[in-house]
């Protein structure tokens, strides 16, 4: 698979919205519709357009570059719950890096549940993570 290391630099919403065609691309079920990394449910509703709501997370607080690849498609309760009740967001870089297989372990407000990676998207998000620490 072709890795790119594209970093997205012009302002947080154009990075937002490319994060999110990506993700959308990434995470469909056999029906088609969106899914949660984390409870790996259909996102519960829909926009006024059609599209699935879905929030597009950065698996890394205050990176210093926003690459379109380094976020999670994440239903809102488990948006929330990563941002907020996340006792591992400082680590997981490491815990990326470490996985094996498509899940990362991780613990969302006190429940210990796992992350769903596609095989394209865990590669793109160890590659980015790399060129972040290297720079
Ligand atoms: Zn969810």
């Amino acid at each position: 698979a072709e890795v790119r290391k594209r970093s997205v630099q012009p302002g947080v919403d154009a990075a937002k919205t490319e994060s999110k065609q990506y993700l959308e691309d990434q995470y469909r079920n056999n029906q088609g519709e969106l899914i949660c990394q984390v409870c790996r449910k259909p996102m519960p509703f829909k926009l006024s357009s059609g599209a699935f709501y879905f929030e597009a997370v950065e698996i890394v607080a205050d990176a210093t570059k926003r690459y379109r690849e380094a976020c999670l498609a994440l239903c809102p309760n488990h948006a929330a719950a990563y941002r907020h009740a996340n006792a591992q967001r400082e680590d997981m870089q490491d815990l990326i890096e470490a996985a094996i297989g498509s899940e990362v372990e991780i613990e969302l407000g006190g429940v210990a549940t796992t992350i769903y990676f596609t095989e394209t998207h865990l590669v793109d998000v160890r590659a980015c993570l790399h060129a972040e620490h290297h720079d």
